[in-house]
């Protein structure tokens, strides 16, 4: 299967990574990538964003070096009630937004609570796609957190760091890939690159996508026009969501 979108790269903006927006665009356009995400940390991550980082995405361009680009975060589940680390006001304006948790933001809850974390999430308006959850720092319900986000139209991430930062990942992961399967729902593929030449490295996510007999059309990035379409649809979601907010901030 081919992958032409790594939908998850950072930036210099996310603190801890090493290059630029136009970096990432040139080392996504010599992987022969149609597109890339960039997702740098919600602000609730020590030493990373401003929340006005993501609200003047807007200045970016739609294609950079001949990349289509989308302007998105990952951002921070901060509790159990799955709530996340930016205003629903920025959040409405994004291409994509994916949360996770991250150690420094919410620290292992157990799997019960985990679980209700990443389904709550998964339930609210404003996450398109959930980062590594076949992380085993955070024991969850596999089963449940995929039938969550296939009720909900939303993604699970398959990350390719995972299998060498998240050690233990990989069976995690393919498990999740196998219950993406059998019922059906979206996966994306994210790199997860925090330096340009790891913009859209995803040899061992390809072989576990084989692995779990995963069909194109289950896997968001394997064509521009399918993520695309989904960008489209949650956006739009997000964008009514913060409509019908009773006391917009
Ligand atoms: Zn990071
Ligand atoms: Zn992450």
């Amino acid at each position: 299967m081919n992958i032409l979108v790594d939908s998850h790269t950072h930036s210099v903006a996310s603190g801890h990574a090493f290059s630029t927006v136009e970096d990432l665009a040139r080392g996504a356009r010599e992987r022969g990538l149609k597109a890339f995400v960039l997702t740098d940390h919600g602000p609730g991550m020590p030493g990373t964003t401003h929340p006005y980082h993501f609200s003047n995405l807007r200045v970016l361009p739609s294609s950079i070096m001949g990349v289509s680009f989308f302007g998105g975060i990952e951002a921070n589940i901060m509790n159990t009630s799955g709530d996340i680390d930016l205003e629903p006001y920025i959040l409405a304006r994004l291409d994509f937004v994916m949360a996770g948790f991250h150690e420094i933001c919410f620290e292992d809850h157990g799997r019960e609570e985990n679980t209700e974390a990443l389904v709550a999430a998964l339930q609210g308006p404003w996450v398109d796609a959930i980062s590594h959850p076949g992380n085993p720092a955070f024991p969850i319900d596999l089963e449940r957190v995929v039938a969550a986000a296939k009720e909900n139209g939303k993604a699970l991430e398959i990350n390719d760091s995972s299998f060498r930062i998240r050690k233990g990942s990989h069976q995690n992961c393919l498990e999740i890939a196998r219950l993406c399967v059998a019922m059906s729902c979206p996966m994306v593929c994210g790199s997860d690159a925090h330096y340009w030449e790891d913009v859209g490295r995803f040899d061992e996510v390809k072989a576990l996508l084989d692995a779990a007999k995963a069909p194109e059309e289950l896997v968001l990035n394997s064509s521009l026009e399918r993520f695309q379409a989904f960008v489209e649809k949650r956006k739009a979601a997000r964008q009514a969501a913060y409509a019908a907010l009773p006391l917009r901030s």
